[in-house]
């Protein structure tokens, strides 16, 4: 369950970590887990 999801959406779409299900956070071009460390780089979405 998610306890930190924000009302708004940010500018990029959500994802959430396949690991731990928490929300990723942007950081320039990849998206990183602030729970667990993971991460994917942008140019995997899509
Ligand atoms: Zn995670």
């Amino acid at each position: 369950m998610m306890t930190e999801e924000s009302p708004k959406a940010p500018e990029y779409p959500n994802q959430f970590c396949p690991v731990c299900s928490a929300r990723l956070q942007s950081h320039r071009c990849k998206m990183v887990c602030p729970r667990c460390g993971y991460f994917m780089s942008c140019s995997e979405f899509e």
